[in-house]
Parts: structure tokens; sequence; C-alpha cells
């Protein structure tokens, strides 16, 4: 009851999320309080979360923030949901996104902007900013999110929250509306990192219908947030802290680094000198996958369908431009091309191979370190409105974050400071599995 009143008075303004189910929460609400009551309650027996609107929720509406799919009701529960749903979370509703996950300020919403709690004149990020923000703005103690090329830990920097982005196939995508396929993972979004460990253990584990999901034993986070840091060898990437990035930013995460130092840390510096390269080998690859998935969306299966077409043709064509955003049409328009026979060893091909080299990079640079940190994003969050007419100059938010999803890695983003009262996320990246150690040093720091 809490958290719908604290929507009802906040989310007018914030639009923080697209759909919300009093009845179906209050229910579970209840069912919570009677397990508390018979001693039979779980961690997160009770505990108001949000999802991103890209996890399927059986008879709830799960739009991904597009017109496409403003009315599908899917039929079943992502397993994300599920499994967050039998440790006892009540689902408040679904947050807010950029259309199929594409984009970094949570501009490209077919249900408008959602708005920066700290600066409502700003973005919350994206894609994941709904959850960034109800999380932030204390709608819900914590959401998910889904990270494709940074789309939980940025919007987590801009709204000052903990957002931990898993190692690929940690967490399951089945139900998750795939973007692109080899880089889309799904994590928690929370106030602390603790809070984070706690989601991921419920949201971890081996799924059967996900052929890329992993078969690991399922681990205790939490039991290990307060492992040693003496001797960590933190890894500082000089391509991280060259040109491009706010100076108040860069003094901050300085900042944070030598209070690491001061707990028992070491530094070093080391180089990822393929960073730039990420940008392009990613805006190449993300839209590749994302035409052939989105390509489902035909106006004869799910979602949007035009009126009275012509013939087969028209209803393809129509379909998709009425259901789609510009920023999807864009990405679907880049990504055929760049598959299309002809071009495909040029481009497709050719990114594929920077995307092997910047996984190596990483490679090389974890044989001397432990964790690898840097800053989660350039700059602050920026005004609604100041990018909207410039995709690249969207895409260059991502520079330090899109690489990580190239190599699969697990990484973080956790509050540092301020600057001039808007929030500064320090980023933490880590081995494939290494979520616990990530975790640990996210704890201690908080
Ligand atoms: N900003 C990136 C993009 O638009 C990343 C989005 C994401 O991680 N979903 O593709």
């Amino acid at each position: 009851e809490s958290a719908l009143a604290r929507i009802d008075a906040l989310d007018s303004e914030l639009n923080s999320f697209i759909s919300i189910d009093r009845e179906a929460a209050l229910q579970d609400a209840k069912t919570a309080d009677a397990r508390i009551a018979s001693g039979d309650a779980g961690p997160l027996t009770g505990i108001p979360i949000a999802h991103k609107d890209i996890f399927c929720t059986r008879n709830l509406r799960t739009s991904c923030g597009s017109r496409m799919l403003d009315d599908f009701i899917p039929p079943y529960d992502a397993t994300v949901v599920e499994r967050l749903r039998s440790a006892g979370a009540v689902l408040i509703g679904k947050t807010n996104m950029d259309e199929f996950a594409m984009g970094s300020s949570n501009e490209n919403s077919f249900y408008g902007p959602c708005k920066n709690p700290w600066d409502r004149k700003r973005v919350p990020g994206g894609s994941s900013g709904g959850s960034a923000a109800a999380v932030a703005a204390g709608l819900v103690a914590a959401a998910t999110g889904t990270d494709t090329g940074g789309s939980i830990r940025q919007p987590a920097a801009f709204c000052g929250i903990t957002g931990l982005k898993p190692t690929y196939g940690l967490v399951s995508r089945l139900g998750m509306i795939a973007y692109a396929s080899s880089l889309d993972q799904g994590g928690p979004m929370a106030r602390s990192a603790e809070d984070c460990a706690l989601l991921l253990e419920a949201m971890a584990g081996h799924d059967v219908r996900d052929s890329t999901s992993i078969n690991r034993p399922p681990e205790n986070y939490r039991a290990q947030l307060q492992q040693s840091l003496e001797g960590l060898r933190i890894g500082i990437p000089k391509e991280y802290f060259g040109e491009g990035l706010d100076s108040s930013v860069a003094r901050i995460i300085e900042d944070a680094l030598t209070e690491y130092e001061a707990m028992g840390a070491t530094l070093q510096e080391i180089s990822l000198p393929r960073t730039a390269l990420s940008i392009p080998a990613y805006y190449v690859i993300a839209p590749a996958e994302a035409s052939t998935n989105l390509s489902r969306y035909d106006g004869v299966r799910y979602g949007h369908r035009c009126n009275s077409p012509k013939d087969l043709e028209d209803l393809y064509t129509r379909s998709r431009e009425e259901g789609f955003g510009g920023e999807v049409q864009r990405r679907i328009l880049v990504g055929t091309y760049a598959l299309s026979s002809g071009y495909y060893d040029a481009y497709y091909k050719k990114a594929q191979q920077v995307r092997r080299l910047i996984a190596g990079d990483f490679a090389s640079a974890f044989e001397s370190v432990d964790v690898i940190a840097g800053p989660t994003t350039p700059g602050v969050a920026f005004e609604l409105g100041s990018k909207t007419s410039d995709p690249t100059a969207m895409y260059l938010e991502d520079i330090y974050t899109l690489s990580v999803n190239l190599a699969g890695l697990p990484a973080m983003s956790l509050p540092a400071g301020f600057s001039d009262g808007l929030p500064v996320g320090l980023q933490l990246i880590g081995q494939h599995f290494d979520e616990a150690r990530l975790l640990a040093a996210a704890h201690q720091f908080q």
C-alpha cells in the first residue's frame, strides 16, 4: 500500500511506470503476510519490486516500450519473473524503458520519457530508466533491468543507485524480449550492493529453456559480502580517463579509488586499447541481431496490426511502420544492411573480429588484476532533449559500458558521489562469474 501511495503521489510526474496492477499486488502482499505469519518467509517475502517492461508477465501487459506491443498480454512469466515471484517478492508494476531497449535516455519510449528524480529536467538514463527512477525515488525497493550495452549500469549511475549486469548466461533470458541475443542480460537494480546480492540469488540459475543459460551451482552472494579486499588488485584502464570524460566525474572516481587503496587494494594502470572500437563494433552487431529478432513483429503473430491491409505485403509494411518508432526503424535498417550479402564481410564479420579482440584485451588485463574500475559514464545525467536530434552523440554515451557486453563480463555501477547535486557512478568490471567479488567490493565501499 505504501508503494502504491508513493507511486500515486510522484509518478504522474516521473513517468517511471508503464503498467501497474494494484489488485494483483495487494493480493500478493496478502499472501506474503500469510507466509510471514506462518513463519515461512524468505528474504524477499513481501518486498515490493518492479520489472522492466521487457520481461513477460502473465496476464499483465508487456509493451517493451513500443506501440508494437501496446496490447500484448503474455500467456506466461519470464523465468526471472517466475523466480522472483516464488521468492516472495510482490510485483507492483512494469517500468518505462526505451523502445525494445534501444537507447541511453528513455526518450525512445512510446509512453513518453521518464524523468530523473534528482532533477526532473534531466533523463534517468536508459534503456532501464524507469526501473532506475522508481528505485531512486523510493517507489519500490528494487527492480529488474536488462543490459545489452549498458542499460542497467548507465541509468543506475544517472539515478544514484546500484546496478549489476551479470556474466552472460548467468540469468535466464527466457521471456525477456530479445534485442541483441548474444549481448542481452537481465540483472538487479537496487539501493545497495547487498540488495542486489539478494535479488541476484533469486534471479540467477540454470534454465533448460534458455540454450545459452549456464549450468553452475548457485552461489550465496550475501555470505561473501565481507570477503577481504586486502591485496585486491584493481586495474585502471587509461582509456577510461581520456578525452571526453567530465573533469568533476574524473575527480569523484579518483577519490573513490583512493578509498579502495585505504581499504587495502592496490591500483595499477592498465590498457584496454580497443575501447574506442567498441562503439562501431557494438553498433553493427546489436542492430544486426535486432534486425533478425524484430522480424517476428509482422502484424500476423504478435502485436500491432494495421487497419484494412490491401495485401500481405501491405500488412507487413504498414504494421511495422506504424508499430515501430524512429530509433527502432533506424536499427533495423542498419542491421539489415550490415547482414546483407556483399556487405556482411565488410561490416558484420569485421565487427565480430573486433569483438574477439576486445574480449582478448580484457583477458590479458585480467592476467595482472582482479577487477577493473573506472567511471560508468563520461558525464552526469544530461538534459531531456539535449541529444535526441543526434543519434551518434547518444551512442557515444556508451563508451565505458559497451565492451563489457561484447566480452560477456559482469560489471556493476555504484554511487560514488555527486557532481553539482547529480549522482556519479563508479563502474567495477569483473572476470566471468566473479559477481561475488564485485558485490563485496561495492558493499564495502558503501
Ligand atoms: N544504449 C545502448 C543501445 O542503445 C545500450 C542499450 C541496452 O543496454 N539495452 O543499444
